[in-house]
């Protein structure tokens, strides 16, 4: 279906989802600008933690997989031990 992008106005055509307004939605462009915001402010926030911990355990942080610091940066955030937020 056409869609009107939400972020940039263009016409695209995808599916509406439930996260936007009916006849609106994120086209292909943006969402990618968006998923490589999302990656950089993972990366501001993976940083962020490091620094807060101490050598050793920051040492055994960083040699962890990327998903695996996402999943600890987003426990921490949601344990309020870490403020933060996507965008933000
Ligand atoms: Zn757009």
């Amino acid at each position: 279906m056409r869609l009107t992008c939400g972020c940039c106005g263009d016409w695209y055509s995808g599916k509406q989802d439930t996260d936007h307004d009916r006849g609106f939605g994120l086209c292909p462009s943006c969402e990618k600008e968006q998923a490589e915001q999302n990656d950089a402010e993972w990366d501001k926030a993976i940083k962020l933690l490091a620094d807060a911990l101490g050598e050793k355990n920051r040492e055994d942080f960083l040699v962890r997989p990327r998903e695996e610091q996402i999943f600890i940066v987003d426990k921490a955030i949601k344990d309020g031990i870490l403020t933060w937020k996507i965008g933000g």
